[in-house]
């Protein structure tokens, strides 16, 4: 068998990456501050900018998955004994709870059942309540398909001293993500879902509200590697590059090369695209017969979750699919385990053509 084998990536991702991205990774190396690399690096944090839809100067790639950005995003600006509010309503909540926590944060959650959003208003109770310092919250949740309302919270929380922490790894060039709109501190994605380039980079932008808290801290950020003011050091064109780690550049040309083909598609034509074939990969499985789990009108097009008939063995088939059709889709996580598959529609595997393939692939192993 030929490596690696033939697939379609439909899965909560990583997603298929275009191939000029791919042609951009096997190019000669540079030096991190070779004076002919370092444009490259401006303008990908520019171009995160546009993406993220912010005139934050604190917007970089990390380097590292999403889950670096996450916790850059919680490490930077909790200090031990900080009230934080976290909302909790799948794997990534989770997640987000369990780094505030190992921050030494004093941690709050606010805990819905898995595939139902949480109610901004209950929310934003529990951060007055708690007198949050960071309220963290997840855009688009890749464990349940749900599409999280956020601007609300955004508004309300920023005239306040919480700092507003927002996951957008599965909504980033998927749905619209308005950072500067929504009054969001500090959010973070991954290279790997509707960017379409493989994973390893983790975009983060902070606020002005953000950096200046981060600069008052009364204690060292406890991890030197995502330490954010070390970062920006060499990030940052304006101040000098100072080394602090090697930037590793061939990722780099991937998110250069992948931001300009978002950017060349436009950012709304994007998510429009997400939307429609989001609609009709739903629609589809509906016709099916086949529940869809998110809740109504907070379903996520770039993600879907959905239910499998009874008696079917989740696993078994979800291999099948792999090796009969040469499609990956997730399982199902945490409640969802063992009854549901996650089928992703992200960047370069948003197309017409998979959605016509993964439903007739479903149809034919479901008999
Ligand atoms: N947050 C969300 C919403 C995610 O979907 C993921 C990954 O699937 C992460 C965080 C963690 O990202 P990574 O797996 O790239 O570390």
């Amino acid at each position: 068998m030929s490596f690696p084998p033939d697939r379609i990536l439909l899965g909560p991702g990583p997603s298929d990456v275009h191939p000029a991205v791919l042609e951009s990774l096997g190019r000669p190396l540079l030096g991190h501050l070779d004076p002919a690399f370092l444009p490259i690096l401006d303008e990908v944090v520019a171009d995160l900018r546009t993406a993220f839809r912010t005139d934050n100067a604190a917007t970089l790639p990390i380097s590292g998955t999403g889950s670096a950005g996450l916790e850059a995003a919680m490490v930077n600006l909790i200090e031990p004994g900080d009230p934080v509010v976290v909302g909790v309503n799948g794997v990534f909540g989770g997640r987000l709870a369990e780094v505030a926590r190992r921050a030494g944060a004093d941690v709050h959650t606010v805990e819905r059942d898995w595939g139902r959003i949480i109610e901004p208003e209950a929310f934003l109770d529990a951060c007055r309540t708690h007198d949050a310092r960071v309220a963290a919250i997840v855009h688009a949740e890749t464990s349940t398909g749900v599409a999280q309302p956020v601007a609300d919270i955004g508004a309300a929380l920023g005239d306040t001293d919480t700092l507003f922490v927002l996951d957008t790894v599965t909504s980033l060039g998927g749905i619209p993500v308005e950072i500067d709109q929504w009054q969001v501190d500090a959010a973070y994605s991954g290279t790997q879902k509707c960017l379409s380039v493989p994973p390893g980079l983790s975009p983060v932008t902070f606020s002005d509200k953000a950096v200046a808290k981060l600069k008052g801290r009364s204690t060292p950020v406890q991890s030197w590697y995502l330490d954010l003011s070390l970062i920006l050091a060499y990030v940052d064109g304006a101040g000098g590059r100072t080394y602090h780690h090697t930037a590793p550049i061939s990722m780099l040309y991937g998110l250069h090369r992948g931001l300009k083909l978002l950017l060349e598609e436009g950012l709304e034509a994007r998510w429009a695209r997400h939307a429609r074939l989001g609609g009709m990969l739903q629609d589809g499985l509906v016709e099916m017969g086949l529940p869809l789990l998110a809740q109504e009108g907070h379903r996520l097009p770039q993600l879907t979750t959905v239910g499998l008939p009874d008696g079917v063995e989740e696993a078994k088939l979800r291999r099948q699919l792999l090796d009969e059709h040469g499609i990956e889709v997730g399982g199902g996580l945490g409640q969802f385990a063992g009854r549901a598959w996650r089928i992703g529609l992200m960047g370069h595997s948003a197309s017409e053509r998979n959605v016509r393939l993964v439903l007739a692939a479903i149809a034919d192993l479901l008999g």
